[in-house]
């Protein structure tokens, strides 16, 4: 009741469902059900007895509890689709990269043996690594999109083996990462700054934590973290 409690007037009993303490609840797809059931709570709210629910409100909290238990699965629905296509996009994109980075060493080959014929061979040596740069962008791009919208979608409260699979993709992230000196560097930020696996908040914060500390690291914006719940 205390986190309602400002959004009943006193004097009249009136509730004001704009109350900022109401949050998105009497607005959603439930929030008529909402209302019901907080109008009844409120009308038989004994406070003698806070921690019981009036035994007269119960339908109208089932109603709310089914309604927001099949909202809560579409979410998990969607959440899989979105997860499912970043992870092809990914298997892609690192399809595409190992496809440039032998190009890239075919180029050098034939510069190499037929430099006679290339007018201007570090041209095209540098047209090779500028492809491969923006590649690498892309990679680094969705990968950050999946870490960050996984790290979100994570259990609010893990299982142990979820816990441990999570560090266990984190580590294997630090190993096949398809960038050698990324790699390098995330052994190291690992090991120095233990993944937090507690729940989905703290996952977030800090795999956060460790994109600022790349964005640092290339002399790019800091990320505001606190804005992690608008963006991912
Ligand atoms: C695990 C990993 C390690 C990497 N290590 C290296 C490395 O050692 N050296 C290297 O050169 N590159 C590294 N990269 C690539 C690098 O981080 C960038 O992805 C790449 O340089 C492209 O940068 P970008 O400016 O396009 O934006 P990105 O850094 O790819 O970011 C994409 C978007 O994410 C959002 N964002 C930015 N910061 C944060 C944050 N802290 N939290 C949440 N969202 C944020 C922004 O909206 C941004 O536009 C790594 C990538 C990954 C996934």
């Amino acid at each position: 009741m205390d986190t309602f409690s400002e959004a009943i007037d006193p004097l009249t009993g009136n509730i004001n469902w704009d109350c900022p303490c109401m949050g998105n609840n009497p607005k959603g797809q439930c929030g008529e059900l909402f209302k019901d059931a907080f109008k009844c709570f409120v009308k038989h709210y004994n406070p003698d007895n806070e921690s019981e629910l009036p035994i007269q409100c119960i339908p109208q909290f089932e109603k709310l509890s089914e309604c927001q238990n099949n909202i809560n699965e579409i979410a998990n629905e969607i959440a899989n689709e979105i997860v499912n296509e970043i992870v092809n996009e990914i298997v892609n994109v690192n399809e595409i990269a190992n496809k440039i980075a032998n190009v890239n060493e075919i180029a050098n080959e034939i510069v190499n043996e037929e430099c006679g014929l290339c007018p201007d061979q570090n041209v095209l040596i540098d047209q090779f690594h500028k492809i491969n740069s923006i590649k690498r962008d892309r990679l680094g791009n969705s990968t950050w999109v999946f870490l960050h919208t996984m790290a979100k979608y994570y259990p609010s409260i893990p299982s142990e083996i979820e816990k441990k699979s999570m560090i266990s993709l984190i580590n294997s992230l630090s190993m096949f990462y398809p960038c050698k000196k990324c790699t390098e560097h995330l052994k190291i930020y690992i090991s120095e700054n233990e993944p937090d696996v507690s729940d989905n908040e703290t996952l977030s914060i800090w795999f956060c934590e460790l994109h600022n500390n790349i964005n640092r690291r290339l002399g790019k914006d800091i990320y505001d973290c606190l804005q992690l719940k608008n963006e991912y």
